[in-house]
């Protein structure tokens, strides 16, 4: 860090604003876009100095190497502003780290943490106006690399372009999930790019995802790829269970994303005094559970919901109900995280990031 500021950077603004279009009561999630984006290339061998344009259409010829081999990839994070118009970032670092993760993996050059850091810095000076302050609602911002140079020929790109857009938000409405365990498909295999927020990987998940949705379930919940006898995420979120009154996660791996929110929650629940572990679970273990009463909650974490409460599950032509209860851990949980982020309460770990 350190060898650029925010000041540096280049900035061509719109001729007029679309904000007084947008009905900020009204947001739905990631749908409208602000005026202005940040982008920076990858030519000649290195990163150039990022610059802040208008949000607008990007021209590739039909060669460039994203259209064949996908090499592309992409973080979400939000931007909060408090009732003293501060805003706030939660544990940006993590997603710069897990950006250069995933491009490391993607054979794709990292970009300088500085860079990104700055460069989100001077574009939320600029885009103060766009951050919603309406109960659950943020800036959705999506960082994103991907190769634009030529050549029908597989092997890694020689240019690339980074671009960090925001959406403003309102809250991520999911309604009552109910999810499939599937155990025919997988998201992720060992020494796959199932860690990486790798484009490719959401491609994959659409057609099972589908499939789950035509027997009238919302999502998936994915198991391993070699014996699917252990739950490892929900969709693309982690995925928590409460049974009694232990909360349980998997240990991340090669075939998990290392979420944000995973690891904030867990941290929550244990300075609640709420008894954790991190272990694998069994799909067996669920059902067994379900049927003894001992499952109380599975819930998915993960920026966007921040916490999204599964009603039931399916698995092997049965379907298993989780009974609303009082005092949901999803629900103490989302509240102080969400808290947190919007500068409602004090953040003794240190999370909260002001710009
Ligand atoms: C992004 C993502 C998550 C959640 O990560 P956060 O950092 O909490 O947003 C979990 N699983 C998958 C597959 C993801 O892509």
């Amino acid at each position: 860090m350190g060898n650029i500021t925010k000041e540096q950077i280049e900035i061509t603004k719109v001729n007029t604003s679309k904000i007084e279009s947008i009905d900020f009561n009204n947001l739905a999630f990631g749908q409208v876009f602000s005026d202005h984006m940040l982008t920076c290339d990858y030519i000649d061998g290195k990163w150039q100095m990022p610059k802040i344009e208008p949000f607008a259409s990007i021209s590739l010829m039909p060669s460039a190497k994203i259209f064949h081999y996908g090499q592309s990839i992409f973080e979400g994070m939000k931007a909060y502003k408090d009732s003293n118009d501060d805003v706030f970032l939660f544990r940006p670092m993590e997603n710069v780290k897990r950006l250069n993760i995933s491009a490391k993996r993607l054979a794709i050059p990292e970009i300088p943490e500085d860079y990104f850091m700055e460069g989100l810095k001077a574009l939320l000076d600029l885009e103060k106006d766009w951050i919603p302050t309406k109960e659950g609602s943020s800036l959705y911002l999506r960082p994103f690399v991907f190769s634009t140079g030529e050549g029908f020929h597989a092997s890694p790109s020689n240019a690339y372009k980074f671009i960090l857009a925001c959406a403003p938000s309102g809250p991520y409405f999911s309604g009552k999930v109910k999810v499939l365990i599937e155990e025919t498909y997988s998201r992720s295999a060992n020494g796959g790019v199932g860690y990486a927020k790798a484009g490719g990987n959401y491609a994959g998940q659409f057609y099972p995802t589908q499939l789950a949705k035509d027997k009238g379930y919302q999502q998936v919940i994915w198991t391993d790829d070699t014996s699917h006898e252990y739950i490892e995420e929900a969709g693309a979120m982690n995925v928590f269970v409460r049974i009694n009154d232990t909360l349980l996660t998997s240990p991340i791996s090669e075939r998990i994303l290392d979420g944000v929110t995973r690891k904030s929650i867990l941290d929550i629940a244990k300075a609640e005094g709420i008894n954790t572990e991190v272990r694998k679970v069994k799909v067996s273990e669920l059902v067994e559970a379900a049927k003894n009463g001992s499952l109380k909650e599975i819930f998915g974490a993960g920026t966007a919901a921040v916490i999204s409460p599964i009603s039931g599950f399916g698995f092997r032509g049965e379907d298993y109900e989780i009974p609303e209860i009082d005092n949901a851990y999803a629900t103490k949980l989302k509240n102080r995280i969400v808290k947190i982020q919007t500068n409602k309460t004090d953040d003794p770990f240190g999370w909260r990031v002001k710009v």
